[in-house]
């Protein structure tokens, strides 16, 4: 199969959160099973250069239109680690991609709908006839839209499209000016309740909404997320429109990249240990002792790594690391935080815990050093308000970390309670806490701490129970080949 993934980010090129893994991970797997894969993005300013390899002009001169006129761009292309990559640069006063940044800008809506744009127009002039569009949130939404109202009757009519959401809460609400912008026109037809009429605010149009309507498939990033977008307020008003098209709505569980992620070759680990020789992890405990100042003695380490703002239950982290360090345990963060407050938050804390034996915030962005933690950790708490997939907890589960986690999203279809599950005891991986308040999380942190120091072999055998999991992309890649298999024969 011929399938071309358009998405604004791709790890480790152009990576904010989850949305660069998946379309890096995902290419990769749909590629080793003998598809022929190609992701096109934004040539961003920004972008790591350093991991793109033999770049070079595919495509001189790409006239968009934009607008009453059209837009000059050059079109290039790369390998990121053996993925076939096409990066579109805008020559306009606009620098839709010049910004030092991903995203943020006050016209994002006009940046990401110029990119859609421009990838179906490149594909249509270079002759590009995949079997399958892969779009990514609100960013791609208007791809299926501007395939079915404009390119299908240009040639590209027999392409399907599956449309994947990340994150509800960003859904690209805009004015009627986009279908001007990108020559879609007819706002008497596009603001019609069927079509792009954003739920909540009738004189506006949502583009995510656009890529639900129009779309072939439509996915989110787990099976439970599915669930709650649907009959909860966590599709963030798009839940009726998600009843309207659950025919072809399903949820489809992220993978994580065992290439990088696996503690049997991890370069970024003293210790590397496998299943029978867990051992090896304790190498990584004393190591990341040494790294980060704390005491060497008989105590769990338990570790937070992850963005540090409101989704992520800041407030339960705090409380958690209060309740470690006075419970004989210690204390590992590693984190940033986008929000301001939050990040004050967290300096004021470090500051205040900075001679402290048992515990140590680490409060940068330092991916070898999250190796060291993941590996070196007995447990990592996960208390998100909410959490769509989630990967520190798979990611944890390989190297043997017991994960605590909060019962949402995608938490809830990769972690199950060692003492309340209808699993099968070796099943069972972590533990599971319900409610958003301190009480909730101690009683996960009182039963894992409670196994560590009192039944130790229990405890191991909780760590060995995760390290069997299979959360690769070799199951979502089956899958997505499925769905696009479905949406190719209708
Ligand atoms: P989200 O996409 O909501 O930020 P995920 O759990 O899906 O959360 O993915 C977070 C990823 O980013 C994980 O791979 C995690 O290890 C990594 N990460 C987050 N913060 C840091 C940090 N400060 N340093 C290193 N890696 C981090």
């Amino acid at each position: 199969m011929y399938i071309v993934l358009i998405a604004t980010e791709c790890a480790p090129v152009a990576k904010v959160g989850g949305l660069g893994d998946v379309v890096f991970g995902l290419s990769r797997e749909l590629e080793i099973r003998g598809n022929e894969v190609e992701i096109i993005l934004p040539k961003y300013d920004c972008m790591r250069y350093d991991h793109i390899f033999g770049l070079c002009v595919a495509y001189h001169d790409l006239w968009v239109p934009w607008y009453g006129g059209a837009v000059h761009c050059t079109v290039w292309f790369g390998f990121v680690h053996g993925r076939k990559c096409f990066f579109i640069e805008p020559h306009s006063n606009d620098s839709f991609f010049d910004r030092r940044t991903f995203y943020g800008c006050h016209d994002d809506v006009y940046r990401f709908a110029f990119f859609s744009k421009a990838a179906l127009e490149f594909m249509l002039k270079a002759g590009k006839r995949p079997d399958i569009v892969h779009c990514h949130d609100w960013q791609c939404g208007l791809v299926p839209v501007l395939l079915y109202e404009i390119y299908n009757r240009l040639g590209m009519g027999r392409i399907r499209v599956c449309y994947t959401i990340h994150n509800f809460r960003h859904q690209g609400v805009t004015g009627a000016d986009i279908l001007w912008a990108t020559g879609l026109g007819r706002p008497e037809y596009f603001f019609r309740h069927e079509q792009l009429r954003d739920a909540s605010n009738p004189s506006a149009l949502n583009l995510m909404k656009g890529g639900i309507v129009y779309s072939n498939f439509v996915t989110t990033v787990s099976p439970h997320h599915a669930w709650e977008a649907k009959y909860t307020d966590q599709g963030c008003g798009l839940g009726p429109l998600l009843h309207q098209y659950s025919v072809k709505f399903d949820g489809v569980l992220n993978g994580v990249d065992y290439d990088t992620w696996n503690p049997e070759i991890d370069r970024h680990i003293p210790g590397r240990y496998t299943p029978p020789a867990i051992e090896g992890k304790y190498r990584n405990k004393e190591a990341l002792r040494d790294r980060l100042l704390i005491r060497k003695g008989f105590k769990p380490l338990i570790a937070y790594v992850g963005r540090l703002d409101a989704q992520k239950g800041v407030h339960l982290i705090e409380h958690a690391l209060f309740y470690c360090i006075s419970h004989g345990a210690q204390f590992v963060l590693l984190g940033t935080s986008p929000d301001g407050d939050i990040g004050a938050r967290f300096w004021r804390l470090k500051h205040e815990l900075n001679d402290h034996q048992d515990c140590h915030l680490e409060l940068a962005y330092d991916e070898e050093l999250s190796h060291l933690v993941y590996a070196g950790a007995d447990m990592i708490i996960v208390p998100s308000m909410y959490e769509p997939c989630g990967l520190t907890q798979m990611i944890a589960l390989k190297y043997g970390t017991v994960p605590l986690v909060r019962a949402v999203g995608g938490l809830v279809d990769t972690v199950f309670d060692r003492d309340y599950d209808w699993r099968p005891a070796e099943q069972r991986n972590g533990y599971v806490f319900h409610h958003a308040d301190s009480l909730a999380i101690e009683s996960a942190l009182v039963r894992a701490l409670g196994l560590w120091f009192h039944y130790p072999e229990e405890f191991r055998g909780l760590m060995l129970n995760g390290m069997r999991y299979d959360y690769s992309w070799n199951n979502p890649g089956a899958k997505y080949l499925e769905i696009y298999d479905w949406i190719r024969d209708r």
